[in-house]
């Protein structure tokens, strides 16, 4: 075994996940071992503002890395891997994290519209020499008064700091692909090309893993559906149009999809 993957499970909609995810990475990363937090072994301690999760589970990642000294994965329930992910674990970064939708105005807006573009903890992997800067993002969290979500905290922190950015071109398995490298704190954050981890995916095209909002799926039970047949066949990923979920937006992604299949 050489890294570990961990997940936060909690609630009606994401514990009937908990079992097809666990297999799924079992199947295709094979040298990792998935550890899952949940009511029963962890203390709910931090009160219930908004984004307590994301302390939990960064908590006990940074507790693993200390006793473990191997990389800790974190890969949110609603992220479906596609492949073994173990070229990205093999980065020469020391925190590799998955990019958000949205380019510039990515969420939160303030940070994305200076950085160019956000980052999205629901995929993220802390090699030990990361610890020291994850453990001051951890304590940024716990006193943040208005929310604890580790992506505001952590785009947050890099926007208001001394930092560097630029793109390095990777090939994997004949994709090339741009990541973003931020210089900050004397360690090298790989933010990684939206291609490779995909929210709202439209198209199978090599990418690692699918990360696909439930309610935008329409609940659980449909988005279990992603798990076992082709995404191509499935109805698209995308809020754009559905209007019980807020969205009045006409979706371009339909014939995004029938001009790239
Ligand atoms: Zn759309």
């Amino acid at each position: 075994m050489d890294y570990f993957i961990t997940t936060f499970c909690n609630g009606d909609k994401y514990e009937p996940i908990l079992e097809k995810w666990m297999t799924r990475i079992k199947n295709k990363c094979k040298n990792s071992k998935c550890v899952i937090f949940n009511k029963i072994n962890i203390v709910l301690k931090y009160g219930l503002k908004y984004a307590w999760w994301d302390l939990v589970r960064l908590h006990n990642n940074l507790k693993m890395l200390l006793r473990f000294n191997k990389p800790i994965v974190h890969i949110d329930i609603d992220l479906i891997i596609e492949k073994d992910i173990q070229p990205l674990i093999d980065l020469p970064y020391d925190f590799i994290i998955s990019k958000e939708i949205g380019g510039d105005e990515a969420y939160p807006k303030e940070c994305s519209s200076k950085l160019g573009f956000g980052i999205c903890s629901g995929f993220y992997i802390i090699k030990n020499t990361a610890f020291k800067f994850l453990l001051k993002i951890f304590e940024l969290m716990i006193n943040n008064k208005n929310n604890y979500s580790d992506q505001v905290n952590i785009m947050n922190y890099i926007v208001n700091s001394n930092y560097n950015v630029h793109d390095e071109e990777i090939v994997l398995d004949n994709v090339k692909y741009i990541n973003k490298i931020i210089e900050i704190d004397n360690i090298k954050i790989c933010v990684l090309d939206f291609d490779i981890i995909v929210r709202d995916p439209i198209i199978n095209n090599g990418q690692f893993g699918n990360h696909i909002n439930i309610d935008n799926v329409g609940g659980t039970s449909n988005f279990l559906k992603y798990f076992d047949n082709d995404l191509e066949k499935l109805p698209l990923t995308c809020r754009c149009g559905k209007k019980h979920l807020g969205d009045n937006n006409q979706c371009k992604h339909i014939e995004l999809r029938k001009s790239r299949m």
